[in-house]
């Protein structure tokens, strides 16, 4: 890793770690100050009192100091212990906050982006990145011990040099030799740790990006939902092939990772045994010299200790900490990535050139094209049409013919490739985003509820009217379901919030959908499928009423079964992403030759 980049890591976190939680930055400073220093207390007094008792100093009259001191230690570690609590409970909050970014920019961020190939990779990354308990948390967990070592290195420093360096105590002769021979252990074990770090994380990067790790995630305890096909198919060998062949991979990588840290374990034992001897034996020279008293050959010894451990410890933690900081690159990546559509600003009821009568809304798209991010087919081709406020219209045609992403384009999730689309005469991208898209009221084919109460998911807000929920529901045809639900719109969905939440079929759902939609009261209506999932009473029921319930608004209805859409007067139909014909179902039937006549009548037979 270069220099530089790994600056600009450290950097980066730091930044975030100071807009999180500055009150965490300065309990781990103090904390690491606390921690550096009482040592050194504990040995300045050790050698005052070694001094004293040869010196032949009566031990009463250095028993007040001593109480002091101790005193003052104990004081420090009580402040310790508080720094302690506060560290533990903001170190919690900070991580919830940094996992908050994440959540909250994937709320935000433009639709487009969270369905491409970038955000895909940046995706992948994460998940590589925070295997091995690399997450924000090893940040949280290591700057103080990073902080401590660098405290402890610079206290070191501060007593050493003026030591070394002092008139009474020049280095000559052996003492130099033994110095150097000191620096040279210190050096050479950061290095060796650095890389075996260094090849430790190489290893694990090495098993992230290892597709057979996935196999993992292809049969673990979550995986429930795959549990009848195993059943039907007798799926158990095959998910347990998969799995031995990932475990002889595993036992291979483990004997590597653990042969790994053994050596630097051993490497570190070693070297920090000969670094001791060397500092007892340095200082012991200059003892025998006569130029130290043995308080300050204690002292000394244990703080050229306290140095080479402080030395090791900061280079150790600085590369933990860097490669750490690398693994947090990811989320920052996916925190900091730019929106990529134009988001305009001229508010919707000052449109174009029409009069500005209340919801008097045109929308035209021309020679609209679309591919998706990555994606090397058209999935929509030449499309063009308008649509006037309150017209009804019904788009038809296969699966894949694009129906559904002229609807995303529609609401600006994803902008055209090509072409553009008009709100009365003014392209959609120039209107305030927010504005724009509150026109919209849409029930898409995978449309999702959130495991909140049936009230605030019709609203789509915690705060909502009551007798507007029930009214939407009765609409859309939930009102019986309803009357058997003790809280009412209060009743929970699903039991991600707890054991009285309730589970709705696939139908019920589609009805709070549409439900939702009727709430919303935009201009604009869209129904995706809006009865793939009903029965065909409730289908029927929503056909009869689809007028009654989309009032006089603009509605686009979407479905391949033509049956369904028989009752719009107007019916687009796409194949391969164009639009190839339009009309009332009468006009399309009557063209023999096309996909209509030939779609109605392939059709026909089910419902005959
Ligand atoms: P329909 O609604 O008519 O069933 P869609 O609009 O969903 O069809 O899909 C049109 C084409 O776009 C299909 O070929 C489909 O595979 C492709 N497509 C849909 N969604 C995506 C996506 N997120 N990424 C890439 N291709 C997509």
């Amino acid at each position: 890793m270069k220099i530089k980049q790994s600056y600009n890591y450290i950097v980066n976190v730091l930044k975030i770690f100071w807009e999180l939680d500055r009150v965490l930055l300065f309990s781990c400073i103090f904390s690491a100050l606390i921690d550096s220093s009482i040592p050194y207390i504990e040995i300045y007094l050790s050698a005052y009192v070694l001094d004293g008792l040869a010196e032949g100093t009566p031990f009463q009259s250095f028993l007040q100091i001593i109480c002091l001191v101790l005193l003052g230690i104990l004081v420090l570690k009580i402040l310790r212990a508080y720094l302690e609590k506060v560290s533990a409970v903001h170190g919690a909050l900070c991580y919830k906050k940094f996992d908050m970014l994440l959540a909250r920019r994937t709320l935000v961020m433009d639709y487009e982006l969270l369905d491409s190939p970038t955000v895909n990779d940046i995706n992948t990354r994460i998940r590589n990145d925070h295997n091995w308990g690399s997450g924000f948390y090893s940040i949280i967990y290591q700057l103080p011990m990073l902080v401590t070592s660098v405290i402890n290195l610079l206290i070191s420093m501060i007593i050493l040099v003026p030591f070394l360096g002092g008139n009474h105590l020049l280095i000559d002769g052996y003492a130099l030799i033994v110095l150097l021979l000191f620096l040279l252990i210190c050096i050479f074990y950061m290095l060796f740790s650095v890389q075996k770090r260094q090849e430790m994380h190489d290893l694990m990067d090495e098993r992230n990006n290892d597709a057979r790790y996935a196999s993992y995630y292809l049969w673990n305890h979550h995986a429930y939902k795959q549990g009848m096909d195993v059943r039907i198919f007798n799926g158990q060998k095959l998910i347990e092939e998969h799995i031995n062949q990932e475990e002889a991979g595993y036992k291979n990588w483990i004997k590597e990772l653990t042969s790994n840290r053994c050596q630097n374990g051993l490497f570190g034992g070693f070297s920090t045994g000969i670094l001791q001897a060397v500092a007892y034996l340095f200082v012991a020279l200059k003892a025998f010299g006569g130029a130290l008293s043995v308080g300050s050959l204690v002292k000394y010894a244990t703080i050229i200790y306290q140095f080479s451990a402080a030395l090791s410890g900061t280079f150790t933690m600085l590369s933990e900490f860097t490669l750490s900081a690398k693994r947090q690159q990811s989320t920052l990546d996916y925190i900091n990535i730019a929106d990529v559509l134009p988001k305009g600003t001229i508010p919707v009821d000052k449109r174009g050139f029409c009069d500005i009568r209340d919801n008097d809304y045109e929308i035209e798209l021309r020679n609209v094209s679309f591919k998706y991010p990555g994606a090397e087919n058209w999935s929509l081709r030449n499309v063009s049409l308008k649509l006037h406020v309150g017209e009804h219209l019904a788009i038809v045609g296969m699966n894949g013919s694009g129906k559904t992403t002229l609807i995303k384009l529609l609401c600006r999730l994803y902008d055209p490739t090509e072409g553009e689309i008009l709100l009365n005469g003014v392209d959609i991208r120039k209107y305030d985003y927010q504005e724009y898209v509150s026109l919209f009221s849409v029930v898409f084919q995978d449309f999702k509820l959130f495991a909140f109460s049936l009230g605030e998911n019709v609203a789509a807000a915690a705060d909502y009217d009551r007798e507007k929920v029930i009214n939407c529901l009765k609409k859309a045809g939930l009102e019986e379901r309803l009357a058997s639900m003790e809280q009412g719109t209060d009743t929970y969905l699903y039991k991600g919030y707890g054991e009285e939440g309730v589970e709705i079929s696939g139908g019920e759902a589609q009805k709070i959908a549409l439900a939702r939609a009727l709430y919303k009261d935009a201009p604009f209506v869209v129904l995706d499928e809006p009865t793939a999932a009903l029965d065909p009473i409730a289908e029927y029921d929503i056909y009869k009423r689809f007028n009654e319930l989309v009032e006089n608004k603009t509605a686009i209805y979407i479905s391949h079964r033509l049956s369904s859409c028989r009752f719009c007067d107007d019916i687009a139909v796409f194949h391969n992403g164009e639009m190839i014909q339009r009309g009332s179902h009468e006009q399309l039937l009557a063209d023999e030759g096309n996909k209509y006549y030939a779609l109605w009548n392939a059709q026909a037979q089910y419902y005959v």
